[in-house]
């Protein structure tokens, strides 16, 4: 028997059934959030034929098999399901994906290709517009023309960007923007570079290795064209961040006994009060997500009733929002966490809705459940993005109200953080500390009593939004 013959190709794998046995390259790696498994490791692998497939990895299985699968590194992998591919962000164009388990076993692989497997677009079909969003592509290009790394308000929160002008050898330009690691990567390696494309479910990779780049390079127009960083408001910028700062210090820095302790709120709806906490656990009881309509931003909830009704069974959840009483067709997953917290003088909650607890935690609730509109099953499944938070220490700005003094209410709303330089704030853009701050309570437990000065754009901007701008 040939070794070569025990083989499956990737392309031929299917559902129907588990002891498939198949040799791959690791070609990338990274972790997700769903709302229905909790975290997964996700892979990209590729067969010597060239075919790419989706692999996922459930949370109890990452100890061991994260470490037998590395990325640049081929492997014999045995017994897996194959499941259909869905979703948004789909790194490769495959119908089906494969889930690793606890019966799969991983055993090294006497093949080694060398290739990157870059299934390579001109930049003149993504400019044509006609391809699918939901699938991640693989782009080569030179850079030219890099902005400086800007810190911009992005649906309220603050984020780092770089924008740039990408080339290919037909001279086809396209505007590309690269957000937060992405963006520091390629602005630290700014001279004489190729790039392909970028998001945590894919890889930016600078001056790479590898024909396609060879062949790039050789095909480029002979102009003689290099990059440019271009000079910016920097000066405007870190005066912007100084004032914000100062306004920030200017503010008393308070004890959790303090606002436990306080016993009036002034004319204004609640009084702000700046306190410096570590964060010691979080509130599963209250989950960390919510789903929030496209137009009010009012949590919505799946009408099961018209769901039902409906024939074929419609294949997204329909919503329903009790603001706008109808359903609704945008939903934006939405952060909604609840922390435990203390200082040296007591213990309390603190409750940070999503522009805010977008900040600390830099990833959005739609990036971190991958477009899911699942419930929360388990509610001790927190993604390590948010898990993290525990033991890390923050400057935030709370609001103390009249249920806290009156009704005794114990959870008091974030309405900014200080993190490093920056004031997160739910009206970033508007300066650090716009002068009305609307009704807000959180009396009800339910962020709707709080949203309405929280309103942002409806369309979800996920970290990953770099991927769909190159
Ligand atoms: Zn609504």
């Amino acid at each position: 028997m040939t070794i070569g013959c025990a083989f499956a190709k990737l392309a031929d794998v299917r559902p129907f059934k588990t002891t498939w046995k198949v040799r791959v390259k690791v070609i990338h790696s990274w972790r997700q959030y769903s709302g229905m498994s909790g975290e997964t490791m996700d892979l990209v692998l590729a067969d010597e034929h060239g075919t790419k497939m989706h692999a996922g990895i459930k949370k109890k299985d990452i100890g061991r098999l994260s470490k037998l699968l590395v990325v640049g590194e081929w492997k014999v992998l045995e017994n897996f399901q194959v499941s259909p591919a869905t979703g948004l962000f789909r790194p490769t164009p495959s119908n089906w994906k494969i889930g690793l388990s606890m019966n799969t076993i991983v055993t090294t692989c006497s093949i080694k290709v060398d290739d990157m497997f870059l299934s390579l677009v001109p930049i003149q079909t993504i400019l044509d517009g006609d391809l699918n969003h939901n699938f991640l592509i693989d782009v080569i290009g030179q850079v030219l023309d890099v902005s400086e790394i800007k810190t911009v308000p992005v649906l309220g929160r603050e984020k780092r960007k770089l924008e740039c002008v990408l080339r290919d050898i037909n001279d086809q330009r396209i505007n590309c923007c690269l957000w937060a690691g992405y963006a520091d990567q390629l602005y630290e390696a700014c001279s004489d570079m190729q790039v392909t494309n970028a998001f945590d479910a894919s890889k930016l990779i600078i001056n790479p290795i590898c024909e396609e780049a060879d062949a790039f390079r050789i095909g480029l127009p002979d102009d003689g064209a290099i990059v440019v960083i271009q000079e910016d408001d920097e000066e405007a910028e870190k005066q912007r961040i100084k004032e914000q700062e100062d306004a920030w210090l200017a503010l008393e820095m308070k004890s959790v006994y303090d606002i436990q302790n306080a016993t009036e709120v002034n004319t204004f709806i609640y009084e702000k009060f700046r306190i410096s906490v570590k964060v010691t656990g979080i509130d599963t009881d209250w989950g960390w997500y919510y789903f929030g309509c496209g137009k009010c931003q009012f949590r919505v909830t799946k009408d099961l009733k018209k769901e039902g009704a409906t024939k074929p069974r419609p294949k997204a959840p329909v919503w329903y929002c009790d603001r706008c009483k109808s359903n609704v067709k945008t939903v934006e997953a939405k952060f909604k966490l609840h922390l435990l917290v203390e200082d040296d003088s007591a213990k309390t909650k603190v409750m940070l809705l999503d522009s805010v607890a977008y900040g600390i935690v830099d990833k959005t609730a739609s990036f971190l459940l991958n477009g899911s509109y699942d419930e929360i099953q388990d509610p001790e499944l927190i993604p390590d993005d948010v898990k993290s938070l525990v033991g890390k220490s923050f400057e935030f700005l709370v609001g103390v109200e009249k249920e806290h003094i009156v009704y005794g209410n114990d959870t008091y709303k974030v309405h900014k953080v200080k993190k490093g330089l920056l004031i997160l704030d739910t009206e970033s853009g508007d300066g650090p500390f716009t002068a009305i701050d609307n009704g807000s309570t959180i009396a009800s437990g339910e962020e709707v009593s709080t949203l309405m000065r929280d309103q942002v754009l409806p369309i979800p901007i996920p970290d990953s939004a770099s991927a769909y701008q190159m």
